[in-house]
């Protein structure tokens, strides 16, 4: 039995999670769910958007499986998710890009796995207008010896532990030369210690383009906070859209599943959302909590049922698809 924390989120979150957890149930891997509001909700019952009994709730079980949150734009509370990455020191931000056979997409074959450092630069909210006339606006992108030391062993490690042959340093030091700069230095330094592992940089705008015109060439990427944020989604859409990016937040002891995709609050409340990222993330967490049979039967029959087409929504099959309880119902019976 694991006991976890569950936060559903807003916007699609609750139809997409609670479809994820009937996946998760039709394993047998006995799950205990501690229920959680955070954001919106939150602020409405406890008047606080991240309050302090969900933080402790993460704290006791190490692991949480969350929802998108909604995050007002330019005004109102900043990013939960943001929050807690930070509050956990959740260092990691591990994002698969895999291409599904069955899913019309500009690429195919695609195999990447972006590492995004979760915790510095320009995320930290160290930003303020100085004035009130707002007349300008400043932020802090701070970037640390320490950060960049621990995202870039843990990719490396990762690469080394799954074979993976080669590593892509994303940056900007040509124009951010000393928090570009120190992230390209320490990665390069520690490539050193990786021999068998390629190690390549590129600048993120030539980076970008790369991507788009031939993914292939590219393995493992390990960048900073705001461009692997951007480069998730771009990577998405290689491969058939934010309905299939799957992501982990790892920290020292606490890790946090969730999908790369926001709320989609365009399509909140219908039942279409795409299910497969966040049950996608469902499986990369049992395989954190050991239980590798059951996420391998949740990955293959996410796998099949895309495949086979005719149960997937619409973001995949524009002229046939069903809604997300009925594609939830396919990759349970599609379970081997
Ligand atoms: P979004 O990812 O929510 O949506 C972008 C587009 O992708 C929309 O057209 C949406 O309909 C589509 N889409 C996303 N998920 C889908 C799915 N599962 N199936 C089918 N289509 C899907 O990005 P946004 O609209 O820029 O952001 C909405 C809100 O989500 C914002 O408040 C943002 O801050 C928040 N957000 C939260 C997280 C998170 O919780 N980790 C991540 C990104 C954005």
């Amino acid at each position: 039995m694991h006991t976890i924390t569950l936060i559903p989120g807003d916007g699609i979150g609750p139809e997409i999670v609670s479809a994820a957890q009937k996946v998760i149930k039709a394993t047998g891997v006995q799950i205990e769910w501690e229920h959680h509001e955070v954001g919106i909700p939150a602020i409405e019952k406890y008047k606080d958007p991240l309050p302090k009994h969900v933080l402790e709730s993460i704290q006791r079980n190490k692991i949480l499986y969350k929802g998108p949150i909604t995050t007002p734009v330019g005004t109102g509370f900043r990013s939960i998710n943001v929050a807690l990455r930070k509050e956990f020191d959740l260092y990691v931000n591990f994002r698969p890009v895999k291409s599904f056979e069955g899913i019309q997409s500009l690429w195919h074959n695609v195999d990447l796995i972006i590492f995004r450092e979760n915790t510095e630069e320009f995320y930290t909210g160290i930003e303020h207008y100085i004035d009130a006339q707002k007349s300008a606006a400043e932020a802090i992108g701070i970037v640390t010896r320490f950060s960049c030391d621990r995202i870039f062993r843990y990719a490396f490690e990762y690469a080394r532990k799954h074979g993976r042959k080669k590593v892509t340093i994303v940056h900007k030091a040509n124009i951010l030369k000393y928090t570009g700069g120190l992230f390209l230095e320490v990665g390069q330094q520690i490539s050193k210690e990786y021999p068998e592992i390629e190690t390549d940089d590129k600048i993120v705008d030539n980076f970008s383009m790369q991507l788009v015109m031939n993914p292939h060439q590219f393995d493992v990427i390990v960048t900073t906070n705001m461009f692997g944020d951007i480069i998730s989604d771009l990577c998405a859409g290689l491969v058939g859209g934010l309905g299939m990016a799957p992501g982990a937040n790892i920290g020292k002891d606490i890790a946090m599943f969730e999908a790369v995709h926001g709320s989609a609050p365009d399509i909140a409340g219908k039942n279409i959302a795409n299910p497969s990222a966040i049950i996608l993330a469902s499986a990369m967490m049992l395989r954190y909590l050991g239980e590798l049979d059951a996420a391998i039967k949740i990955e293959n029959a996410v796998a099949k049922t895309i495949r086979e087409g005719t149960h997937v929504t619409r973001d995949i099959n524009p002229k046939n698809g069903v809604n997300t309880n009925e594609m939830t119902k396919a990759i349970i019976n599609n379970f081997l």
